[in-house]
Order: C-alpha cells, then structure tokens, then sequence
C-alpha cells in the first residue's frame, strides 16, 4: 500500500461546550492538519495521486474552516468542534472530493498546539 501526506493550516476560533477548562471559553487556535490518503495502486504515472490535485482537494476544505468561529458552522452545530470533530469532518469532506475509488483518505491528524494532536481514522 502507498500512502502520501500532505501538510497544511488553518486559522479558526472555537468555544467547547461540556468542557471543563480553558477551552470552555471563546479562543483560537492555529491548527496544523496533516492528510493521508492511501492507494494499492498507481495510475499510469506511477502515482497515487499528483500532488498538486490532492492539495487542491485539501485547500477547499480548509477555505471552509480558516478564519470562522466554527461552532457557527453547519458542520459543527450538533456537536462540539473539538480537534477530534475537526479531524473527522476534514476526512469526511475531503472523501467526497476525492474522485478515484481507489484513493482512500485513511487519517486526518488536527495539530491544536505544537504538542497536542487527535488522528481519526476513517473506518
Ligand atoms: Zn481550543
């Protein structure tokens, strides 16, 4: 299996609901967002995917999320938009961009501070 990553960031304020702790209160984050997908094969370049195209897929997502107080957002209106929330709505929206049933986004880690991170794996 091949597997790439792409990198990137966002910026976004959040408030988390049923928390006790600083997070309880309004405050923003500069979060780091690491994508990988995963492939058992390669096009007829020998690539999973270029690269230019997956960050393409990524930067959408992203634009949805940089610089909004996602509590507001209809993603997060039902539920808390924790890092774990986060990661797990970036692979679902990415899922859907990603047109090759071949390609599976197979973890989304939300970076929330350089020492604190949540991974979801799609199932
Ligand atoms: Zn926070």
């Amino acid at each position: 299996m091949y597997e790439l990553k792409v990198i990137t960031n966002f910026s976004a304020a959040h408030q988390l609901k049923n928390f006790d702790g600083a997070c309880e209160g309004l405050h923003g984050h500069n979060w780091k967002i690491e994508v990988c997908v995963t492939s058992d094969v390669l096009n007829e370049a020998e690539i999973v995917v270029d690269f230019r195209v997956l960050k393409q897929h990524v930067n959408a997502v992203m634009a949805s999320l940089d610089h909004k107080f996602l509590n507001d957002l209809e993603a997060f209106k039902d539920q808390n938009p924790s890092s774990e929330n986060i990661a797990r709505y970036v692979a679902e929206q990415l899922s859907l961009l990603l047109q090759a049933p071949e390609i599976k986004v197979s973890r989304v880690t939300a970076w929330e501070s350089e020492t604190a991170c949540a991974t979801y794996y799609p199932s």
